[in-house]
């Protein structure tokens, strides 16, 4: 085994969970890949094991994210997206014209971040946060197409 699939497989024992290839594959995309969708992953893990199924990748992603070695997040609009940045309470910035996404360090450095006006009782320990905007991209090309 390598240093890295050794490191990954490090991961994996450290949150109880067997060491298998798919799993190893599908952690090892998503640190190859911040913030990418099922696809994406699913081709990154067939690259490497060509006959792993769809149906496995769905569930080694469901069980890295319940172990919380992955994250798991979904803008409204987008399918959903993974990311081995865990427990930092990072927010996202995601761009409304071509989706790409990035991320932003929380706001204050620890949970909830934001404290909300009013908490109706709940006890709050975590505030999710994403900013709608444009990326540098999008924003290049929208003020070049309005000066032709
Ligand atoms: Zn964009
Ligand atoms: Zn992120």
């Amino acid at each position: 085994m390598s240093s890295t699939a050794e490191y990954y497989a490090e991961q994996l024992r450290s949150a109880d969970l067997r060491v298998t290839r798919p799993r190893v594959a599908v952690l090892e995309a998503v640190y190859a890949h911040p913030h990418a969708d099922t696809e994406t992953i699913l081709d990154a893990v067939r690259a490497g094991l060509p006959d792993v199924s769809r149906q496995a990748v769905y569930d080694v992603l469901h069980a890295l994210t319940a172990a919380g070695l992955v994250r798991r997040i979904q803008p409204s609009g987008s399918v959903a997206r993974y990311e081995s940045r865990v427990g930092d309470n990072h927010h996202h910035l995601v761009c409304r014209t071509c989706g790409t996404i990035a991320d932003v360090d929380c706001a204050v450095g620890e949970a909830p971040c934001l404290t909300a006006s009013d908490h109706n009782g709940f006890e709050v320990d975590e505030a999710e946060v994403i900013y709608w905007g444009l990326c540098p991209d999008c924003a290049a090309s929208q003020t070049s197409r309005s000066q032709p």
